[in-house]
């Protein structure tokens, strides 16, 4: 924490410099790691609850530095947004998310019924390339556009609600599917929610923690999801980890579970295996 010098200057103790200098160190070292192949993707699937078939899955980038070891997403997306890393991260993800897809479609042809969903941040909605960027590489990947889709936060929405819900309208109008990522966190009112170009809404693990013990968090998300079938959006829980959340949840007809119970997130291939064996050919 800061200290106060004699008078009132602040004066950085180790514990600051350390935190600053761990920023710039993986700032510096996240320069290269795209072209030195540092990034890959873990998928985790998504449930449905009815049938227990995959019905998709969420990329979720990881990155291993030879220098500074695995680190984690909350740690250098904040850093890449700020150094704008961030579009070539995303168009990374893309590109991998799409080779995925075509490895399904091999054995299942095109499906209308699954997609790879990919997280995007504010400051990669509000870049003007974003939108032709996408297209671009789902097109050269000859992937059908229903089979990705874009998570977006409430808080990004409302960074710039006229701009984003545009551009969002634009991605729907084309068929790819919009997440409305952490649902219950942001500070979006319910009049927004009826604007939303939206399709599928997922309940933050925050609520999901506390299903099975408070009753306040039990009544929320009992309330989302007769919010999100007032709008008919898809309900998806995320962070579900034990029987007793998935039970609840089912009573309560969300449609399709994310989380520990069923998988952590994997490596391609141990997706692909969890595919073949939840959806029958
Ligand atoms: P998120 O979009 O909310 O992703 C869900 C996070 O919860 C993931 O953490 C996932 O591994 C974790 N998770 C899933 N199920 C469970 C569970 O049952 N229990 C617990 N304890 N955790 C669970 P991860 O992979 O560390 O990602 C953190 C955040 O980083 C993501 O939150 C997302 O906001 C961001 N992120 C990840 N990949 C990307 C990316 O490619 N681009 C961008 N812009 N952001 C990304
Ligand atoms: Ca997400
Ligand atoms: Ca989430
Ligand atoms: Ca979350």
């Amino acid at each position: 924490a800061k200290e106060r010098g004699k008078k009132g200057i602040c004066v950085y103790s180790d514990d600051m410099n350390e935190e600053i200098n761990r920023r710039l160190e993986i700032t510096n070292e996240l320069e290269n790691a795209i072209s030195q192949k540092e990034f890959y993707l873990n998928y985790q699937p998504k449930i449905d609850v009815r049938t227990g078939r995959v019905v998709g899955f969420e990329s979720l980038i990881r990155w291993n530095s030879p220098r500074l070891g695995p680190v984690p997403p909350f740690e250098f997306i904040e850093l890449a947004e700020q150094s704008g890393l961030i579009h070539m991260i995303g168009e990374f993800v893309l590109r991998e998310s799409c080779q995925f897809v075509k490895r399904i479609m091999v054995d299942y042809g095109p499906l209308d019924d699954f997609r790879i969903s990919v997280n995007v941040s504010a400051v990669q909605l509000l870049n003007s390339g974003f939108y032709q960027s996408f297209f671009r590489i789902l097109d050269e990947a000859q992937v059908p556009y229903y089979m990705i889709g874009l998570e977006v936060t409430e808080t990004a929405v409302m960074e710039n609600k006229a701009y984003v819900c545009n551009q969002l309208e634009k991605f729907r109008a084309k068929g790819v599917h919009i997440y409305l990522d952490d649902f219950g966190t942001g500070y979006s009112s319910l009049n927004y929610l009826t604007m939303l170009p939206i399709d599928i809404l997922k309940i933050d693990k925050s609520f999901v923690d506390h299903i099975t013990v408070k009753h306040r968090e039990y009544q929320v998300v009992k309330m989302i999801l007769a919010l999100a079938s007032v709008f008919s959006f898809t309900t998806i829980a995320e962070g579900v980890e034990t029987k007793e959340q998935l039970d609840i949840l089912q009573e309560m007809d969300c449609h399709i579970i994310q989380g520990y119970y069923f998988s952590k997130p994997l490596l391609e291939v141990d997706a692909y295996k969890m595919v073949l064996e939840r959806n029958p050919l």
